[in-house]
């Protein structure tokens, strides 16, 4: 055993999966840009505050943060999810509305590691700052829904609500409190501790025994203002156009206390584990003035990363770019031609590959068959004393003898690469 090891909940992402991440991020970033959303990067650590905004009722921010004072006297936090730390922006910079911004990177939360799960999590993610229309909410959720496609994903089920305005919530809220208490004998005590801290959230429960009290709950439809309402209708009507399906579920709250109007989330049916939920988002209207800018309104989403690809590995889609080099060049004459050979492969653009330590032949053949590459060029005594070297195709075995000078664009013309 070495002396350490990653703590609960974190992971090393080795080769080759961390090229498979990078181009997610890159495939994410290509979907979004279309849209004109650009990238922003923010620190990865906030004042604490910042995260309070998220609300004092949700685990993220009661439970699960990463907090600490620094050497400086300040209460920091490790950033729990990206949105907030967007937000703060916003209020700082002022940039000119509307701002559409995506971002990727890890986030922090003390969670109960396991299967899709971590303390240490990467998310891709959108805020749109500016607008409050609801056809925006439209346009952020296809693309969501495009990203999902793109990745070659069948089997992502997008649910979506209206938690209406600030004031229907909180009327709902009572009513739900209200609806609660009256049956608080049925309900678990996890789910009465909850009641306390945040009515909504006892929707949340997963408890067989509590399931018929929480189906029969209030509807947050019956307290939409008819501004909410519309605009909720405006949204349905929207994703209809876009050929969108969706599912209405009346039971969607959301972890994060900020949201209103439009919530959403997405499903993934492939994933058999407990966490199936891929990614969400909704609308933030207050969050920008509640950490001190303008009133601003504002819809994001944010997607799981590291459970995207477990639903991308169960639906057997977005397979690892290949790490297979165009060349192997093989040196039996002591290694210092295959050193410049490389170098002349890379800087025409093509990626190639060697063995270190003066092999024999043998040994370094096995390797180019190992590596997948499209060509061996192969120099051993007999080709330098001739000044050429010979080029194998890995594919057909065919072998023909090149110059030195002309072997770069040789191979290069053979792979259809185009060099200057
Ligand atoms: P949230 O910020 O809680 O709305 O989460 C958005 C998405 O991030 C979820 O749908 C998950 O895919 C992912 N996610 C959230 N928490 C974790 C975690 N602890 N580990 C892995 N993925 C997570």
């Amino acid at each position: 055993m070495p002396s350490f090891q990653t703590t609960p909940g974190t992971r090393d992402i080795l080769p080759p999966d961390a090229a498979r991440w990078r181009a997610f991020v890159e495939k994410f970033a290509s979907v979004v840009s279309l849209a004109g959303f650009q990238h922003i990067v923010v620190p990865m650590f906030e004042d604490l505050g910042v995260f309070q905004r998220l609300g004092d009722a949700t685990d993220v921010v009661t439970k699960e943060m990463y907090d600490f004072i620094d050497k400086g006297g300040r209460h920091v936090a490790l950033r729990p999810e990206q949105t907030a730390g967007v937000c703060r922006s916003f209020a700082q910079h002022r940039p000119t509305a509307p701002w559409k911004v995506w971002y990727g990177g890890p986030n922090f939360r003390y969670e109960r590691a396991q299967h899709g799960r971590y303390r240490q999590f990467d998310q891709v993610g959108v805020e749109a700052l500016g607008s409050d229309d609801p056809l925006l909410d439209v346009e952020v959720i296809a693309l969501a829904v495009d990203f999902f496609h793109d990745l070659g994903l069948r089997n992502v089920v997008l649910n979506i609500n209206s938690l209406g305005d600030s004031g229907d919530r909180s009327r709902y809220v009572d009513a739900l409190a209200q609806y609660f208490q009256s049956h608080i004998e049925k309900l678990s005590p996890e789910s009465v501790a909850t009641l306390q801290r945040n009515p909504l959230r006892v929707l949340d429960s997963k408890r067989e025994n509590e399931q018929s009290v929480v189906s029969q709950a209030p509807s947050i439809s019956g307290y939409l203002s008819d501004e909410a309402a519309s605009h909720f209708a405006q949204v349905k009507q929207g994703l209809d156009a876009l050929g969108i399906t969706y599912v209405v579920n009346e039971r969607l709250v959301r972890g994060l206390d900020y949201y209103c109007r439009t919530t959403f989330e997405f499903q993934s049916t492939a994933l058999e584990s407990a966490q199936t939920a891929v990614g969400g988002g909704g609308r933030y209207d207050g969050l920008v003035e509640d950490l001190g800018g303008p009133a601003t309104p504002g819809i994001g989403f944010a997607i799981g990363l590291d459970r995207t690809l477990l639903a991308c590995d169960a639906e057997n889609v977005f397979a690892h770019p290949s790490t297979q080099a165009d060349v192997f060049v093989i040196d039996t004459t002591g290694g210092m031609q295959a050193l410049q050979l490389c170098q002349q492969f890379r800087n025409a653009g093509l990626s190639s590959e060697r063995t270190y330590g003066a092999r024999a032949m043998k040994a370094q053949m096995k390797a180019a068959d190992k590596s997948g590459a499209s060509f061996a060029v192969i120099i051993g005594t007999d080709e330098l004393s001739q000044g050429v070297a010979t080029v194998k195709s890995m594919v057909d075995g065919n072998q023909e003898e090149i110059s030195l000078e002309s072997v770069v664009r040789h191979v290069a013309t053979q792979l259809g690469k185009v060099i200057s």
